[in-house]
């Protein structure tokens, strides 16, 4: 069982309009211990009519919340910050125990999602509108802003925590209630977040957190004309479902979608420095976030001196069941996740890779793989156009910047991309052409809660963070005052 210090933080019930509910049909899944195959909690499994439910708590709840002051909203959302971060220990161990990640970084993930409580409590005190100059003399203009309504997120399982705060904090702040569905794989964050929002005191019906059935309640969210936006974390395939499934009640939707990240070593790089990022954006949980390095593309002066010092960092990480001391890579979500990366590899090995660590299924069992690096890779294997969503290094080797930058945007992805360069003019002219949502120069690791998060081309819609993530839960009014 879980060492909780507050063990109610462990709920297996879903919290609809500020109840704690099981599914209509008593059935439940069971979440699963990714470090060892234990059972460690079930939840409800729940469907159309629960999600219809609460859909519509959250359209009664919807007058009161944005008829607050914006500086009350702010107060509650403060609160909520305060509390993840008193219950951080906690909440990092729920996290590592049904998601695999380190515990270390479970606690980074944690605090980073407070931050975005923090940061739109913050926000929601500065939902500015304009006047426009009129072009009449007996009419004044203005734009006033206000939140969307009633708002539906569906996330997944790689940030358990952080990917529900991300779209709950801009909701929340700005007046709209928020229905969440977690990832299948990891409920157990996104319900002792429930239990924190309960205890904050945000009103019932704001935050509702149901976890089942992904077909039925994500159908219901999509079909629902209540709901006036939908938010999704995931992959490209079910985004580009999603958005179909919105478009007959013509709802907006933000989408953060896949990546294929290029991480380009120039010969003028720090390459310590650059050894650093990709340890940190290719292995960290385990390589399964939507930003981690997914192709290395190393200039061919420092190719060789390159994959001996990732080697030589590869060969520090721990592998091991992330509540161990020490541990600095995680079992992998599920064996799906590992067959993918050893389809991966193995593409790669028959059309001429060489393989220079790992490769192969950690002797620990379960889903643990060896962290794994392959050189003489090319645009013909498959983790040149498929994220692989595992911990895979493949080294493609190039020779101009031009070059890079043409294999770097070769792809229908477009959301982070890296770079290592010490020369001034090249990490403008490169940053401006990569065709990517976010940049790192000389840093593997972007992602902060003041920053806008997002990506272009088929990575995704909208931003989140930052003072442009409000935006996507208001909607502009103009207003007319005449007989002036
Ligand atoms: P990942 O590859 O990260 O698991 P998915 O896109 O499969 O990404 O899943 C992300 C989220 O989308 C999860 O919460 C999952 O349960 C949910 N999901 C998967 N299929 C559907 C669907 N058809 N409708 C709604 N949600 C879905």
């Amino acid at each position: 069982m879980l060492n909780l210090k507050d063990p109610s933080l462990l709920k297996q019930q879903c919290y609809i309009d500020g109840q704690w509910l099981d599914a209509d049909s008593g059935e439940k899944i069971a979440v699963n211990n990714p470090a060892t195959g234990e059972i460690i909690a079930h939840v409800p499994k729940m469907g159309t009519a629960e999600t219809r439910r609460a859909i519509e708590a959250a359209e009664r709840a919807w007058p009161a919340w944005k008829a607050k002051s914006a500086k009350e909203r702010s107060t509650l959302l403060r609160k909520l910050y305060e509390l993840m971060l008193a219950n951080q220990d906690d909440l990092a161990v729920i996290l590592t125990t049904e998601q695999g990640k380190p515990l270390a970084e479970a606690k980074g993930e944690i605090a980073y999602a407070a931050s975005f409580f923090e940061w739109f409590a913050e926000e929601a005190k500065r939902v500015y509108g304009e006047t426009i100059p009129s072009p009449w003399a007996d009419k004044r203009l203005l734009a006033i802003k206000q939140p969307i309504g009633v708002t539906a997120a569906v996330t997944p399982w790689n940030f358990p925590s952080a990917m529900i705060t991300r779209k709950a904090g801009p909701a929340l702040a700005a007046g709209c209630p928020m229905v969440i569905k977690p990832a299948t794989q990891t409920p157990l964050s996104a319900l002792a977040m429930a239990e924190l929002a309960h205890r904050a005191g945000i009103p019932a019906g704001v935050f509702s957190v149901l976890t089942g059935s992904a077909k039925e309640i994500g159908g219901e969210m999509t079909a629902s004309p209540i709901v006036r936006k939908l938010s999704f974390t995931g992959s490209t395939e079910i985004g580009r479902e999603l958005m179909a499934a919105c478009a007959p009640t013509i709802k907006k939707v933000s989408l953060e979608l896949g990546g294929n990240a290029p991480f380009i070593v120039f010969d003028d790089a720090d390459l310590d420095a650059a050894v650093e990022g990709a340890i940190a954006s290719k292995y960290r949980n385990a390589g399964q976030t939507c930003v981690c390095a997914n192709r290395l593309y190393v200039q061919a002066g420092v190719y060789e001196a390159f994959a001996e010092k990732l080697a030589a960092a590869v060969a520090k990480l721990k592998v091991g069941n992330g509540l161990e001391a020490g541990v600095t890579q995680g079992p992998m979500i599920d064996m799906k996740a590992v067959e993918k990366v050893e389809e991966h590899i193995a593409d790669a090995l028959a059309k001429g890779g060489k393989l220079v660590a790992g490769g192969k299924r950690h002797a620990l069992g379960q889903s643990f793989f060896e962290p794994t690096i392959v050189s003489h890779v090319t645009a013909d294997m498959k983790v040149a156009r498929e994220e692989t969503f595992g911990p895979l290094a493949p080294l493609f080797k190039f020779e101009t910047e031009q070059e890079v930058i043409e294999r770097a945007n070769d792809t229908e992805f477009g959301l982070a991309a890296y770079f290592y360069s010490r020369d001034l003019g090249r990490v403008f002219r490169v940053a401006e052409a990569l065709e990517y949502g976010m940049v790192g120069a000389n840093a593997g690791l972007i992602s902060t809660e003041v920053a806008p998060f997002g990506g272009v081309k088929q990575s995704g819609l909208g931003r989140e963070g930052s003072r442009h993530g409000m935006e996507d839960y208001l909607e502009v009014k103009y207003l007319c005052l005449a007989g002036i």
